[in-house]
Formats: C-alpha cells, sequence, structure tokens
C-alpha cells in the first residue's frame, strides 16, 4: 500500500531530487507533459537574454565567430551525443524533427536504392506519431515507393525481401511502449533493412546507445525532454558507415564543405556537417543549450541511467496508485508493465460507453489541467486505439509525492464527475 507519507520519504532520500533547483515551476501546479514541451531552466531567460542584448546587440555580426554561434549545431550536438550513445561528432543540433526525418529517410532511401533497387517499402508502425507518417507518404510518392503500416507485434514477419527501410519511434507517443532498439535492428538488418530511429520520446527520458544498436539513422526532439523550449531544434545522427554516402536532399550552404568559400557548385561537408542546411535559429539553439545542460546534471549522480531508475520507480508508483485508488470508472492501462518495454510516461485508457459515445479521457484531462494537474490527450481511432490521458513522469523535475497528488486529483475528478461539466469538453486549436 502507497501512501502520501510513504511517498514523501521515497522524496526524502532520492539522490536525484536537488535536480529540480534547475527549473522554473509555476507554483500549484504538477506538470506532467513534459514528453510535449519540457520545463524552462532557471538559467535559460538570462542566457538568452544576454544573447539578445551582448551577442547579438553589441558583437552583432561578429559573434558568428566571437560568440561561437557558427558551430552551435555541432557543439550541441556533442552533449547530445552524450544522452544517445553517439560520439562526439556523429551527430548535429538543427531544424525540425519533421525535416530531420526528410533528410535521413531519403539518404536510407538513396542507398537502399542503390544495394538493393529491388525494394520498394518502408515499413513503420500505424501508430507511429503521424509527421513521421506523413513525410514518409510524401518521400513514397516522390520515390516510387510504399509504405506499409503494422501494428508493433506485426513487425517481425513485415521484415520481407521486398522491405528497404524500417522506420520506428523508439517509444511511442501515445502509447508509452518502447521498443528494444538492439533487437529489432539486429532483426532489420539480418534481413537486409535499413533503420530510422525517431527518438523524440527517448532522448532524455531513457538510455539510449545508437552504436551500440548499430543503427543506422537518428532523429529527435529538443523541446521535449530535452527542455529547449518551444520550437527548439530538433537532432539528427547518421551511423558514419553512411554518412558520407549521400548528400540529403536539402543541399543547402552550411551543409557545404567551405559555405564561405561561395562557390557555385555544392561539396558536402564531411560527415554528419553536411545534415545541415541554412542558417540556424541561435536564440533557440541559446535555450536548448541550458536545456542540455539540466540533463547533463544527472551525469555525476550516475546519468541516464539513475534518471531512468528514478523514472520507472515514478511510473510504476503511478500505475499501482491509479489501481489502488481509481477503480470502477472503467481506467485501464496502455503502457506496458513490463519496464523493458516501457518509456518514461504512463497513458491510460478509458471505455466508451461510461461517458456515452464519447470516451469522457478529453475531458478528464481538461478537468486535471484546471486543478493544475496538467497532462494531456491524444484521440483515438474509434477502434483500437483507444483515447489516451496522457502522463509523462520526468524524473529530473517531478517527485513521488507530485506522484502521490497527481492520482489523488484523478480520483477525485472520476469520483465527483465534474469533468462532465460542459467548460471541460470544449477542444482547442491545440490538444
Ligand atoms: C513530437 C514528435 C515529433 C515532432 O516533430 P516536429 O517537427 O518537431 O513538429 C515528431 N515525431 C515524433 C515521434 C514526435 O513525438
Amino acid at each position: 500500500m502507497h501512501t502520501l507519507q510513504t511517498c514523501q520519504q521515497l522524496d526524502a532520500t532520492d539522490p536525484l531530487a536537488a535536480l529540480r533547483d534547475q527549473f522554473t515551476l509555476p507554483e500549484g501546479v504538477i506538470y506532467l507533459d513534459g514528453n510535449s514541451l519540457g520545463v524552462l531552466p532557471k538559467t535559460a531567460a538570462a542566457r538568452v537574454a544576454e544573447a539578445v542584448t551582448e551577442e547579438w546587440g553589441q558583437g552583432l555580426i561578429r559573434s558568428w565567430n566571437s560568440a561561437g554561434w557558427f558551430s552551435l549545431p555541432q557543439r550541441l550536438g556533442d552533449k547530445i551525443a552524450r544522452l544517445v550513445g553517439a560520439k562526439p561528432g556523429e551527430l548535429v543540433a538543427t531544424d525540425s524533427t519533421s525535416i530531420n526525418l526528410y533528410k535521413v529517410l531519403s539518404a536510407a532511401l538513396h542507398i537502399a536504392g542503390e544495394d538493393a533497387p529491388a525494394r520498394k517499402l518502408i515499413v513503420s508502425e500505424r501508430s507511429n506519431f503521424p509527421t513521421d507518417l506523413y513525410i514518409a507518404e510524401a518521400l513514397c510518392k516522390e520515390r516510387g515507393y510504399r509504405l506499409q503500416l503494422v501494428e508493433p507485434d506485426e513487425i517481425a514477419a513485415a521484415l520481407t525481401p521486398e522491405v528497404a527501410v524500417l522506420m520506428l519511434t523508439h517509444v511511442n507517443y501515445r502509447t508509452g511502449a518502447m521498443h528494444d532498439m538492439a533487437a529489432v535492428t539486429a532483426a532489420a538488418h539480418a534481413a537486409g533493412i535499413l533503420t530510422v530511429w525517431d527518438l523524440a520520446h527517448s532522448a532524455g527520458a531513457v538510455p539510449v546507445d545508437l552504436n551500440g544498436a548499430g543503427a543506422d539513422f537518428s532523429i529527435g526532439c529538443g523541446y521535449k525532454y530535452l527542455n529547449g523550449g518551444p520550437g527548439a531544434p530538433a537532432f539528427v545522427w547518421v551511423h558514419p558507415r553512411h554518412a558520407d554516402r549521400f548528400w540529403q536532399p536539402l543541399a543547402g550552404w552550411w551543409g557545404h564543405a567551405s559555405p564561405f568559400a561561395f562557390t557555385p557548385d555544392y561539396q558536402p561537408a564531411p560527415g554528419i556537417g553536411r545534415y545541415l542546411c541554412g542558417t540556424q535559429p541561435i536564440l533557440n539553439m541559446t535555450a536548448l543549450d541550458c536545456g542540455l545542460d539540466t540533463v547533463l546534471a544527472a551525469e555525476p549522480l550516475g546519468g541516464m541511467a539513475a534518471l531512468r531508475a528514478k523514472s520507472l520507480a515514478l511510473t510504476d508508483l503511478f500505475i499501482a496508485l491509479v489501481a489502488q485508488r481509481c477503480g470502477g470508472h472503467g481506467i485501464g492501462l496502455a503502457t506496458p508493465r513490463d519496464h523493458a518495454a516501457r518509456g518514461s510516461q504512463v497513458c491510460l485508457t478509458r471505455e466508451h460507453g461510461l461517458g456515452g459515445a464519447d470516451s469522457g479521457a478529453f475531458a478528464i484531462v481538461q478537468a486535471l489541467i484546471a486543478r493544475g494537474v496538467i497532462g494531456d490527450y491524444r484521440a483515438g481511432d474509434g477502434g483500437a486505439h483507444k483515447d489516451i490521458l496522457r502522463f509523462g513522469l520526468t524524473p529530473l523535475y517531478i517527485g513521488f509525492a507530485d506522484v502521490w497528488h497527481a492520482v489523488e486529483h484523478l480520483r477525485q475528478v472520476l469520483e465527483s464527475g465534474e469533468w462532465q461539466q460542459p467548460a471541460f469538453n470544449q477542444k482547442h486549436a491545440v490538444t
């Protein structure tokens, strides 16, 4: 039996508890949405202000050199590399996740087209994040490929001789289910298939070892668990065995071997440098730098392994408390109980019928937000994929008592039926 007291005891002995002091969190808020937009590092406001007033205001164009603006994609890339099992110089911070996916998927199709031209399929998961599926669909049209969507348990059987690329998101945004990257990559390679891994819900959330898994291509997001702020640059990694083989399709001048030679022809930079395109958003990169430092601050305390241990303890506690205290309201669990198959979020379902045709999941989340417990809702498809109440548990700033209070609010929202108020059923542009 968990009680508020046992949760408070866990906080008192948590070796990572002090990391929370790195952040500015609003009073009265339990923030369970760091998987969508990470929180504000205390250093970011002053650091971005300095970049504006000193580097831009006083340094002006000199700051490309004197403030190190030009090398930010590589310098931030080297920090991210430490979190995802990449080596220095193998990864850059740049552009958005969607754009980086376009680059790497395009390069993967080039390689497959040369090495195995008869393979004309890209395989992905039906419940992959839509932008990944849309980008793949667009590239399929452009290059004469077909996108085949499967359920997670159908992936192994889908690795046929027709498949060129397996494109997966490591931790599923809707369910929090995590793939075994090493095992899936090995199975794909054994079948002659290249892998593209989206780490949007993994980088800074779970230990990742891109080189250890022998992955081919990877991308990920800067504004989720890396706390880089809204619109923060994403990242892109390509295994060195592939990095020099092809131009990526957005061959802009920042990816040129010597951009300031201003030659009319394109000469790609060696390695990952060619995955840059054009001028970077320096102010956003400055904020991302602060966000990365908040995650790297865990390194002396055990790094991603220690964050992972706490994340699993938090998600275990959340799952146990929901079972213990929220019974009888049609709440189910979409996230795997198996630690090896779980990311850093807990996703709940709600049975249709109890709230009429509507599952009530959206309104329950709105009622929680009104109480200061910020999670989010992801719509189902009316079929096998149910409406989801999603709660990201970020061990950098969430404690065990926070989990207790969040589940207590959920219990009260369900028992009181307050979620049925019309105000909580009003949908806005962003859910
Ligand atoms: C959040 C997320 C994205 C976001 O892409 P943007 O280009 O930053 O909008 C992409 N893929 C996955 C799997 C995500 O979770």
